[in-house]
C-alpha cells in the first residue's frame, strides 16, 4: 500500500514518549502469561470465533470457514516496507508480514490474489518466528502483521518462540478492523501499536462491498477495546518511531460509500479527537470494481475536499492526510 503522508495541518505532532519502555509482551512472557494466551488463542481454533463472523469451524481438525484459513499460517510476503505512516516506517522500514486469506471479500481489494485467491506459502510457527528475527536483523523498526485477525493464535505461538531468541521489536496489528473483542483482549500487552481501519458507517454498504456482516458495531467495539488498552497518545521513541498507541486508517471511497463524515465524527466524539487518524485518498478500482459504474473510478477532488472538511469539523487533532492526486501514477 502506498501512503505518502504529510503531517496533519494543525501541526500537533505526537509527543516523544518519556522513557519509552521495551515492548510489554516481554514482561507478559517473563510472568508466564504469554504462554496462557497462546493456549487460550489456540483453543479458539477448535470452534473458530476469531473474528465477528464466528464460523464455528474446527480449524485444528482441518475445517475451513469463510476466510479459508487453516491451522497453519499462510504468508504471502515479508519484507521491509517504506510506505506506512512515518512513525511506523521510519528510515529503515516496517517489517511487514503479509498474511494470505482475509475475513472479508472487498470487491475493490488491491491484493485479491492474496486475500481471496489464496496466493502464499504455508509456514509453521517456527518459520514465522524466523521471519520476525530476520526482519529484526535487517534493521526493521517493528513487525507489522498485515491481515492478522484469522492468524492471531499462530502469531502468539511464533512470538513465544522468537522471544527466547532475542526478539524485541514493537508489534503492529494492521487490521481491517473487523475483529472480535475477545480476540483483541488476547492481544492486550502483546500488540504495541494498533493500526486498524474504520472502513464504513453503514452495515448494508459494508456487506455489499466487503462481505462484512455487522461491520459497524463490530468495528466500533474493536476500536473501543484497542483504545481502552493503549489510549490516545501515540508514544514515540527518541527517533520519532512509534512504540505504543493507535493509528486509525480511513480510506475515502467514491460516492460517499465510506461514510467518512460519520466515521470521523464517531472516532472524535466516542473515542478521542487526539487519536491519530490517517486519511487516505489512494482508492483506485481493482478486482471486481474495474468497470463498476460506482466503484470503477478514483475519488474526485470534490469528494476529497469533503473528507478534509469532515476531518476538520470532527476536530481531529492528530494524524496524516494523504495529498489528493499523489498516487495518480
Ligand atoms: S477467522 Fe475465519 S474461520 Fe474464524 S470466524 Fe473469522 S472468517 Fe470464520
Amino acid at each position: 500500500m502506498k501512503t505518502s503522508c504529510t503531517p496533519e495541518a494543525n501541526g500537533k505532532a505526537a509527543r516523544p514518549a518519556e522513557g519509552a519502555s521495551s515492548p510489554s509482551y516481554l514482561a507478559l512472557h517473563a510472568r508466564g502469561e504469554l504462554s496462557a494466551r497462546v493456549d487460550r488463542a489456540r483453543e479458539m481454533l477448535h470452534h473458530c470465533c476469531l473474528c465477528p463472523r464466528e464460523c464455528g469451524v474446527d480449524r485444528l481438525a482441518g475445517e475451513l470457514g469463510y476466510c479459508r484459513a487453516g491451522a497453519d499460517p499462510v504468508v504471502a510476503s515479508w519484507n521491509a516496507h517504506p510506505w506506512e505512516e512515518p512513525p511506523i516506517s521510519g528510515t529503515r522500514g516496517s517489517g511487514t508480514i503479509f498474511f494470505t486469506h482475509c475475513t472479508g471479500r472487498c470487491l475493490f481489494c488491491q491484493n485479491y490474489p492474496i486475500s481471496q485467491l489464496g496466493v502464499g506459502n504455508q509456514v509453521n510457527a517456527a518459520q514465522l518466528a524466523e521471519m520476525m528475527l530476520e526482519l529484526q536483523a535487517r534493521g526493521c523498526h517493528n513487525i507489522n502483521w498485515v491481515s492478522p485477525t484469522h492468524y492471531v493464535p499462530q502469531i502468539l505461538a511464533a512470538l513465544m518462540l522468537a522471544i527466547p531468541q532475542g526478539f524485541h521489536l514493537p508489534l503492529v496489528y494492521n487490521t481491517s478492523g473487523y475483529d472480535s473483542v475477545e480476540t483483541i483482549r488476547l492481544l492486550d500487552s502483546v500488540m504495541d501499536i494498533y493500526l486498524p481501519d474504520a472502513k464504513y458507517a453503514d452495515d448494508a454498504i459494508a456487506l455489499r462491498l466487503s462481505g462484512f456482516r455487522g461491520y459497524v458495531a463490530a468495528n466500533r467495539s474493536a476500536l473501543r477495546e484497542m483504545y481502552a488498552q493503549v489510549g490516545d497518545e501515540l508514544a514515540l521513541d527518541a527517533d520519532g518511531l512509534a512504540v505504543r498507541g493507535m493509528i486509525i486508517r480511513h480510506m475515502v471511497l467514491p460516492e460517499g460509500l465510506s461514510g467518512t463524515h460519520e466515521v470521523l465524527h464517531w472516532i472524535a466524539g466516542q473515542l478521542s479527537p487526539r487519536i491519530h487518524l490517517s486519511l487516505m485518498a489512494q482508492y483506485f478500482p481493482a478486482h471486481k470494481a474495474v468497470g463498476d459504474p460506482v466503484l470503477g473510478r478514483r475519488i474526485n477532488h470534490e469528494e476529497y475536499i469533503e473528507a478534509l472538511e469532515a476531518f476538520d469539523s470532527a476536530q481531529i487533532e492528530c494524524g496524516w492526510r494523504q495529498e489528493y492526486g499523489e498516487c495518480d501514477e
